[in-house]
């Protein structure tokens, strides 16, 4: 493309929102062959609410009690899941010590002499717990849509907190949208696979990458791009900056954090989803202007 018909490609873009960083940019947003899309605060909104609390009835805690225990230790976590947590948490909250914070997994800490873990599976796991009791509950609060996480208190599984966050509102239109015009759409997410095909049979997207560790992020856009499309990446999360980077096409959520939007190639300033398709229709239209 000439530099003439990039210059008014970004600049339209910027006046949409879109801020397309590069010319190489706006030219790959017209190349792209599959996408993929994180799930929590890409596709959600990410504002996740606590939507329900299962208690293991030989535990000896009830509900309130489990959820002080979790909120004490999530206060000292950033992750959007530990917030959801506190907000749900009533009363002042007991001090938690030796924090330590698993990424991709969960976070551990004592509190009031008891030793508690909240997190997926996989931490859960590493410490020999049994989940058989709660798998009924798992699956089912899973099914819904909503991620589910295991407080484990003196090494017994207590509970389980299931926290859902809404879909965009455009997020529907926007996949289908894109899906029209061609594109294999993937979703991809540290969640666990029931929620993640929950949340991607709402949006018609059936290929499904779930449990992926933060740093795996983006060896799986390395092995998508070895099937030889142009693979584009949707963020908005730390987690996802290595990924928006190592895609063909990086973009950038703007409400995300400050590290996912230097990653991408283009970010979405207005943090709405029809912004890739115009990213796409900009991209189209100046590279057509110099055939
Ligand atoms: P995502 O890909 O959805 O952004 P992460 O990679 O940050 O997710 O986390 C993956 C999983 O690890 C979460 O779904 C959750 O089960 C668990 N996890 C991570 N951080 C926390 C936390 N602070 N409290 C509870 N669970 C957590
Ligand atoms: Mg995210």
């Amino acid at each position: 493309a000439t530099p003439t018909s990039i210059m008014v490609g970004t600049g339209r873009g910027a006046q949409l929102g879109v801020l397309i960083k590069s010319g190489r940019a706006l030219q790959r947003a017209g190349e792209l062959g599959t996408l993929v899309f994180d799930k929590t605060g890409t596709l959600t909104i990410g504002k996740p609410v606590l939507a329900e609390v299962w208690v293991d009835p030989s535990a000896g805690l009830d509900r309130d009690a489990l959820l002080r225990l979790a909120a004490s230790i999530e206060a000292q976590s950033e992750h959007p899941l530990a917030q959801a947590v506190v907000a749900a948490a009533q009363g002042p909250l007991p001090k938690a010590g030796d924090f330590l914070s698993v990424p991709g997994q969960g976070v551990t800490a004592t509190v009031e002499g008891r030793t508690v873990a909240i997190g997926n599976e996989r931490l859960m796991q590493a410490r020999n717990l049994n989940l058989e009791t709660a798998r009924a509950a798992r699956e089912r609060l899973e099914e819904s849509g909503a991620t589910v996480v295991h407080v484990a208190v003196d090494n017994v599984l207590a509970g389980l907190l299931a926290i859902s966050d809404q879909l965009r509102p455009e997020s529907e239109k926007a996949v289908q949208r894109l899906r029209d015009l061609g594109m294999e759409i993937v979703l991809l997410t540290g969640d666990s696979e029931r929620a993640a095909r929950a949340v991607a049979a709402r949006l018609d997207i059936d290929r499904v990458i779930a449990g992926v560790l933060p740093d795996r992020k983006a060896e799986v856009i390395i092995e998508l791009q070895q099937e030889g499309r142009v693979v584009g990446m949707v963020g908005d999360g730390i987690n996802d900056a290595p990924a928006l980077a190592r895609a063909d096409l990086g973009v950038a959520m703007g409400g995300g954090m400050d590290v996912a939007m230097e990653s991408g190639d283009v970010v979405l300033m207005r943090e709405d989803l029809f912004g890739v398709l115009t990213a796409l229709a900009l991209s189209r239209a100046v590279m057509r202007n110099i055939r």
